[in-house]
């Protein structure tokens, strides 16, 4: 009887071969060499190297299991790797895929500096990256399906063709799938490469890599390389391999139903931003993959919401997912691509190949679903702690609360981003019903469909205004309020982005009964007696104001001052550094960074202010620390702070580029202040200082042990002082610079308002 099906072909390979003892399951031939039958008699195998038994029953099995004619069983994956490179003479070309494993790259790119080959890299996920086979006329076309971190897939069939026509040798490293999954000859490729470190072995426990050919000449060629450059796979090995081949078959159904609960959650899931998983239908390779895969593989990216630090956290949190390189074996793993397997590309790289900083790559393992479900949750759950507004979703839900944003600028389009990049499920009780810049609005009462809200944002990050959308009105800010007041918006939330004085609309806002979220300072910068009546209007109407975005970003500084008042503590003072950019750039002096390269690195970071000197003036600075002051009990107002400018007045009066261009000429005279701070054991920075009577803004030596020393980055810092903690005072560290926290800052603001209307959250002074 012929034994038809692959599955039980890999459990049985091999088994019962055994004619000396019967054994059922074949033995290991550890043997380095073989005894000749007799004087030049050579048998089957002489030499470990360049025969043995156990690796030619692996090499079989495997060759039979992808249906190939022949198969070369090596040391690694590279090695493998390597061994079709002996394919290539002298001249030739190499087309491979620009997103192909990075040890594949490493590998082509350092032969061909040496001059062997040339080597052309393509997307060949697409047309015109399969056009380059017929203009390069290729020796071999490398191919990886789907490929890491991304998932993406090439269609082997038309690269497969494309080679025919051009008479190249099509290789495709089929390690991410296996033959259970997907055999590239019979889709017309020449050669298939593994790396058996991963699932054909599956167990985690050896490195070992093969290559099957679908001519045997080939595979015999192979052979001969194999032992001229004595990279054959070892015969313990070998036998381990063959030994998790036999459960490839039922390994790879349980990592598939494993994948599909881990994708249903993670669609799910408010954290996760994007998915990457040939499966989903909205997967760009998703009828290539269903066409030539056999199952969609168990290898699952996605971008959380937060970036790095969600990240770190997220894997931090997991108990189940190891944190490691690799995949494919039965133990499910985590990886961070930015910092892990792509960590040898530079950001900018990375950015083009699309792998974000948020960008996490899972290994599904074999453990059980329900656990690896609640590992997943939790750590997802842990991760949100710093995420921005990830998983907003356009819902229509009658309680919903309804937000009008107003102001398209930076932060306003992180908003928006976050909000069109998920349009999934409904999992944030709100929905934006109005979207304003200085041009014009676009709104609806019943929500903006995220079609609309995905052009605004297109629009605005091409440069163009809301009043060229389609549908859009010209009008002010006070126009739409007053239009969607009409319309009896449910629970309606005005979001302040703008940094302009918006003190009239908040006023406006108010008189019709809605709360607000302020990321904007300017209105609560404002005298006194302004300020006043703001909150007043705010109380009288029965609307809240919050603006934790206002005030160290994303960081719980506002509501942190508030819990203490409401525990009847009393602050004492408030210091701490509330500028990221002044943070960054003191950070840099202290590693003796000239002045000037410090400030032209903010600059070219986007840390700045378009003119830097808004920056350096403290003026910033000292209106958030103003806002804090108010909060506590200070009734001063901002000319009544001592705010030190860091820009000489020489150079003030020109153009930002002249000043920029000038600013090395204030580099010695910041060198003599950083050295003398660091003679005192100090380093500089610059401070905020708040108490109920008094608020200084500017430049002092910090000693080193101090927590405002410690800070680094964009970081902010406040160290709260209070009668409760008087001794060591409470301190809150952390990202309060950038868009993304910013949003953040805004996203909790609203989820508090759109979650309790009853709870009382009304900050007054
Ligand atoms: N090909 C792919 C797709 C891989 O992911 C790897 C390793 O991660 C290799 C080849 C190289 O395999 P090895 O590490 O066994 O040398």
């Amino acid at each position: 009887m012929t034994v038809n099906t692959r599955h039980t072909r890999a459990v049985r390979a091999a088994i019962g071969t055994d004619t000396a003892h019967g054994a059922v399951v074949p033995p290991i031939y550890l043997s380095t060499n073989f005894t000749f039958a007799g004087f030049a008699r050579p048998r089957t195998f002489d030499y470990t190297r360049s025969g043995n038994p156990t690796r030619s029953q692996l090499a079989d099995a495997i060759a039979d299991l992808e249906g190939g004619a022949g198969a070369v069983v090596t040391s690694t994956g590279m090695s493998a790797v390597t061994l079709v490179c002996q394919l290539l003479r002298h001249g030739d070309t190499i087309v491979a895929a620009h997103d192909c494993y990075g040890g594949t790259q490493r590998l082509l790119r350092s032969l061909s500096a040496r001059g062997l080959f040339r080597v052309v890299f393509a997307d060949l996920t697409t047309p015109a990256g399969i056009a380059v086979i017929a203009a390069e006329r290729p020796a071999i076309v490398w191919v990886e399906t789907p490929s890491n971190p991304l998932l993406r897939i090439t269609d082997i069939a038309r690269v497969a063709a494309a080679c025919k026509a051009a008479g190249a040798r099509c290789v495709v490293d089929n390690t991410f799938l296996s033959p259970a999954l997907q055999r590239p000859i019979e889709l017309g490729a020449d050669i298939v490469v593994h790396s058996t470190t991963k699932y054909l072995n599956g167990h985690s426990d050896l490195v070992g890599g093969a290559v099957v050919t679908a001519d045997a000449a080939v595979a015999t060629d192979l052979a001969w390389w194999a032992n001229c450059l004595g990279i054959t796979g070892a015969p313990f090995d070998s036998w381990l391999t063959l030994r998790g081949l036999r459960t490839l078959f039922a390994r790879m159904d349980h990592h598939l139903a494993n994948t599909h609960a881990v994708v249903e959650l993670l669609q799910r899931h408010p954290a996760v931003e994007r998915l990457y998983y040939p499966g989903l239908d909205t997967h760009p390779g998703h009828d290539v993959a269903r066409r030539q895969q056999s199952g969609f593989g168990a290898m699952v990216s996605f971008e959380i919401a937060g970036g790095t630090p969600a990240v770190e956290r997220f894997t931090s949190a997991l108990r189940l997912f190891t944190l490691a390189e690799s995949l494919g074996g039965v133990e499910s793993l985590v990886a961070h691509p930015a910092t892990m397997t792509h960590a040898s590309m530079d950001a900018e790289a990375r950015a083009a190949a699309g792998i974000g900083d948020g960008l996490v790559r899972l290994s599904i393992g074999i453990e059980s679903a329900e656990d690896l479900l609640e590992d997943l949750r939790q750590a997802l759950a842990a991760s949100e702690s710093v995420r921005t507004v990830a998983g907003v979703t356009c819902v229509t839900d009658r309680d919903a609360a309804s937000v009008v944003l107003i102001g398209a600028g930076t932060i306003g389009r992180e908003l928006l981003a976050q909000v069109t990049a998920n349009t999934r499920a409904a999992v944030v009780p709100f929905t934006i019903c109005g979207v304003a810049d200085r041009s014009g609005f676009v709104c609806d009462a019943s929500g903006l469909s995220p079609e609309l809200l995905h052009n605004v944002h297109a629009r605005k990050w091409g440069g163009g205004s809301i009043a060229d959308a389609e549908g859009a009105h010209s009008g002010t800010a006070a126009d739409l309020v007053s239009h969607l007041a009409a319309h009896g918006l449910a629970r309606p939330i005005l979001v302040d982005a703008t940094a302009a004085d918006t003190h009239d609309l908040l006023r406006h806002a108010f008189s019709h009964g809605w709360d607000a979220v302020l990321a904007n300072k300017v209105p609560l910068a404002e005298d006194q007696e302004r300020v006043d009546a703001l909150w007043r209007d705010a109380h009288e109407n029965g609307c809240r104001l919050r603006h934790e975005a206002t005030v160290g970003a994303g960081l719980p500084v506002i509501d942190t001052l508030h819990k203490l008042l409401e525990a009847g503590d009393e602050i004492i003072a408030i210091e701490g550094c509330p500028s990221g950019t002044l943070g960054f750039l003191f950070g840099e002096l202290g590693a003796d960074r000239p002045f000037s390269a410090a400030l032209g690195d903010a600059v070219a970071l986007g840390l700045t202010e378009p003119d830097p000197r808004i920056d350096l003036s403290g003026i910033d600075v000292a209106r958030k620390a103003l806002i804090l002051g108010r909060l506590i009990g200070y009734r001063g107002n901002v000319d009544d702070i001592a705010v030190e400018s860091l820009f000489p007045r020489a150079l003030d009066g020109m153009s930002r580029d002249v000043f920029l261009r000038r600013a090395p000429e204030l580099d010695a005279e910041w060198a003599v202040r950083v050295e003398e701070a660091n003679a005192n054991g100090c380093v500089l920075r610059y401070r905020a200082r708040i108490t109920q009577r008094e608020v200084a803004v500017g430049l002092v030596p910090v000693p080193r042990g101090s927590p405002l020393a410690a800070l680094s980055g964009t970081d902010n810092q406040f160290s709260i002082t209070t009668a409760r903690y008087d001794r060591q005072p409470l301190v809150i560290t952390g990202p309060g610079a950038g868009p993304g926290v910013t949003a953040a800052g805004v996203y909790n603001d609203l989820r508090a308002l759109s979650e309790s209307r009853s709870a009382s959250l009304l900050l007054t002074t």
